[in-house]
């Protein structure tokens, strides 16, 4: 193998190491206090976001009205257009709660990412004609011919709404930049989309993806109040009073009812950076974005920078003589290089010699490790992966605080690829709720969720069905 002993090279001594380390650990620590100011920031940030339109964290009314009942049934199609897939499911709703999923995922390329909004939205249409030519037929579970298919569009980026049918794109985050997009209606672009394709769809209700959880997750757990997403990006959503959303106070809704929010709360401390503790690479990844100084919450969580992160630190103590001299490191200078799966991996590696790093190192940037330095990858991903979860754990915390649920306690359905995949990020999360909150920070716990996006993106829709057959929309 390509290892080798540390003492041949004595840059990279066990001491050395350390003493960085524990230079990284005072940078990347969140301590209890610190994790509380935020939370009081973070709480006014909500309750602004609710009263006063167009703010940063920008609350934004969805128009999904109170929970699904669990009677909700038929054939719906949702389209799930994330970081990294398009997905579309053909979901049978059976009543009591019970489900049935067919789907198919499709990889979005970058230049997709980059390229006209609307020949995105017609990808998304064409994809939609195979899934329903080839899921058509007689058989059971399959479409009929002719049959007109109410459709729940999962689109995961922020877009403020007048109606649940619309959403204007505020700004696009997670790397993507589609021109002439934002500003618009997406709803209406990819109707147009559907018209191309001649589709037997409807547009029934666009959602955010964190409002699917929400909905998704009640519906297999009542418990639930709130749901967030842990992914390539971080959000969350929320049932509230439309009482207490003092912005929409004209349009005249019934104030008993319930409205689910989009938080948006990716977008805390944006622009201005006035609470979150940013460290110098943090700053880095932020200016060599494709959006400065937008999304300045999520970029310290969510899995499309963690990486990234990781990699800023490396190159610095490349640039300072300390890691992998005289070798070529050229590999590592690529942003983005670094994916968060690697440092999942390096956090989870279980053998003493720390073998999964080493390939992950020779493997993808042919670069031989000292134990020393591998050590110390592994520590500063664990410093880069707790310091994401205790940040998350302050959201969740601002939400806790906002509707008085600590001492009742509540349940929060999470999803995404952090979440699910990464080592001790859940019980990260917990241990921040604890350190916020005290003991009675064990009162909110958090689970898996149901899939928001194509599970939640269907019961919404035959919510909106239901409303709008009682003539409520
Ligand atoms: C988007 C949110 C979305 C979240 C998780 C963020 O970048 O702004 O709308 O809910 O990612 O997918
Ligand atoms: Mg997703």
């Amino acid at each position: 193998t390509r290892t080798h002993d540390e003492e041949d090279l004595p840059h990279a001594t066990k001491k050395t190491m350390a003493d960085h380390l524990r230079r990284f650990e005072n940078l990347f620590t969140l301590t209890p206090q610190r994790m509380r100011m935020i939370v009081e920031a973070f709480t006014e940030t909500l309750e602004v976001g609710l009263n006063k339109p167009n703010q940063v964290v920008p609350m934004i009314p969805t128009f999904v009205f109170g929970w699904p009942t669990g009677s909700e049934k038929g054939d719906f199609l949702a389209l799930d257009l994330g970081g990294t897939n398009l997905r579309v499911c053909l979901v049978t709703l059976q009543g009591e709660g019970k489900f049935e999923i067919t789907q198919t995922k499709y990889r979005l390329t970058e230049e997709q990412k980059q390229d006209d909004g609307q020949k995105l939205f017609d990808f998304c249409a064409e994809c939609l004609k195979t899934f329903v030519d080839t899921n058509s037929g007689d058989g059971p579970g399959q479409l009929k011919p002719g049959q007109i298919l109410p459709l729940g569009f999962t689109f995961s980026y922020p877009c403020s709404q007048e109606r649940i049918d619309h959403g204007e794109l505020i700004r696009w985050t997670k790397g993507f930049g589609a021109p002439n997009t934002e500003g618009r209606d997406v709803a209406e672009m990819f109707k147009k989309s559907l018209a191309k394709f001649e589709l037997p769809i409807t547009l029934t209700a666009l959602i955010n993806d964190t409002t699917g959880t929400l909905v998704a997750s009640h519906y297999v757990n009542p418990k639930t109040k709130i749901a967030v997403i842990f992914g390539t990006g971080c959000n969350a959503a929320y049932m509230e009073h439309v009482k207490d959303i003092g912005k929409i106070k004209s349009l005249g809704i019934d104030e008993d009812a319930d409205m689910a929010i989009n938080c948006e709360w990716g977008a805390f401390d944006s622009f201005e950076h006035e609470h979150l503790p940013r460290t110098k690479y943090d700053v880095v990844v932020d200016e060599a974005s494709n959006k400065p100084g937008e999304q300045a919450f999520e970029k310290l969580i969510s899995g499309r920078y963690l990486g990234e992160i990781f990699r800023v630190v490396v190159c610095e103590l490349i640039d300072e003589g300390v890691l992998f001299l005289g070798q070529n490191t050229y590999k590592l200078e690529k942003p983005y290089i670094i994916d968060t799966a690697f440092l999942s991996l390096m956090e989870s590696d279980p053998t003493d010699e720390l073998l999964m790093i080493i390939g992950i190192f020779t493997h993808f940037f042919n670069i031989e490790t000292t134990l020393a330095e591998r050590q110390f990858f592994r520590a500063l991903a664990k410093l880069i992966g707790r310091r994401a979860a205790r940040m998350s754990a302050c959201g969740i915390a601002a939400i806790v605080n906002k509707m008085g649920y600590i001492e009742e306690g509540c349940a929060v359905g999470a999803d995404g690829s952090l979440y699910n995949k990464y080592p001790m990020f859940p019980e990260r999360v917990h241990e921040g709720l604890v350190d916020i909150f005290g003991d009675k920070g064990r009162n909110i716990v958090t689970h898996h969720a149901e899939d928001g996006s194509g599970v939640g993106s269907a019961i919404i829709a035959a919510m909106t069905k239901i409303r709008k057959d009682a003539g409520l929309y």
